[in-house]
């Protein structure tokens, strides 16, 4: 059984979507992997990617 693995190191940028200019950009909180575009010289996490429509942060208004 064949896998056909993508290399994960390389993750495709949030905003304009390329995915070779992308580098590690040290932690953030919770330990996250940030990564920076080179690109558009942004940082995102990879997780706030799927986290972004779930998690509502409501508790934060207080
Ligand atoms: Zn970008």
């Amino acid at each position: 059984m064949k896998k056909t693995l993508r290399q994960i190191n390389t993750p495709t940028c949030r905003y304009c979507g390329s995915n070779t200019e992308v580098r590690k950009h040290g932690k953030g909180n919770s330990q996250l992997q940030r990564y920076r575009c080179m690109a558009c010289l942004k940082t995102f996490q990879m997780k706030y990617i799927y986290l972004g429509h779930e998690v509502k942060y409501s508790n934060l208004a207080i």
